[in-house]
């Protein structure tokens, strides 16, 4: 369905933008991918992809807290595709803290990661998906960016930003060829989610088992986790020509979550 086009995946290395690389590969789009972690493990994945679906998929390094290195990932892609036609801006962290205690270095890293990161991104890639006339900007916001949860301040703020952000730029490119949306998953479990239910099951002495039952108990009425291959998807479809008028849109994909 997407032979011949080029995707950016921010934060790919791991959990929900590996799942996302691996679901673009498969529609037949070029990947690039980026995050951090391991050379080797990274080269591994980046070679497994590409024999899977013979497709061409690289690896940029850049670290998405800083501007100038984002719009080297775009100019990498760029460089090595001939054109970036898909944006997905996926890297995100997490800190959980109450606001009284929360440590103003991981606000600051919060929201440029996950916040700025997108902002940075957007105006790296528009410029020649403007110029072409098509263009796909998939923010991987959250259901914390509809609402919120407490002791995770920076988060939540950063994933708000990121639907409003998203709402922008559906607007200002509205009567383009270019769309953007934003998707909300509910609980994935990617590593960013097992520290949080390894950080619960030690603080109430309960199994990790235990504790993602509660954690999903707790929220999501499905009470089952969503799954990387599953967003990435979401993410196939929205970049699909059937999803021309679909913009401005922060979709959950939450097992429920949100309907409560
Ligand atoms: P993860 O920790 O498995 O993956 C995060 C990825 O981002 C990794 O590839 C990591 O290397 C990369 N990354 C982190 N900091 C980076 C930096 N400075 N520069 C470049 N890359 C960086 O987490 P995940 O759960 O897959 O999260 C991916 C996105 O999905 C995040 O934006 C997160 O907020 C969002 N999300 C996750 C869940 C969930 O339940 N897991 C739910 C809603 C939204």
């Amino acid at each position: 369905m997407l032979k011949g086009k080029s995707v950016i995946v921010t934060g790919s290395t791991s959990g929900i933008g590996l799942g996302v690389a691996r679901r673009f590969a498969a529609a037949g789009a070029n990947v690039m991918l980026n995050g951090l972690g391991d050379a080797a493990e990274i080269e591994a994945i980046r070679q497994d992809i590409e024999v899977k679906h013979g497709v061409k998929v690289g690896y940029d390094g850049a670290d998405i807290a800083k501007a100038d290195q984002i719009h080297g990932l775009v100019q990498a892609a760029t460089d090595l595709f001939g054109q970036v036609d898909i944006l997905i801006n996926n890297a995100g962290i997490q800190h959980t803290a109450s606001i009284v205690e929360f440590p103003v270095a991981k606000w600051d890293l919060i929201l440029a990661i996950n916040l700025s990161g997108v902002f940075h991104g957007m105006q790296a890639v528009l410029p020649q998906m403007l110029a072409r006339d098509w263009g796909r900007i998939i923010n991987i916001a959250s259901v914390h960016g509809l609402v919120a949860s407490k002791n995770k301040a920076a988060y939540v703020a950063a994933k708000h930003g990121v639907v409003g952000l998203t709402k922008v730029a559906a607007l200002e490119t509205a009567k383009t060829g270019v769309t953007c949306n934003a998707i909300c998953p509910g609980w994935v479990l990617t590593p960013l989610v097992e520290k949080q239910i390894q950080d619960r099951a030690k603080e109430t002495g309960v199994s990790f088992e235990d504790a993602s039952r509660r954690v999903l108990e707790e929220k999501q009425p499905s009470k089952q986790f969503v799954t990387p291959e599953q967003l990435g998807d979401l993410a196939v479809f929205l970049a699909s020509d059937s999803a021309a008028q679909l913009t401005g849109q922060a979709i959950g994909m939450d097992g429920g979550w949100l309907a409560q």
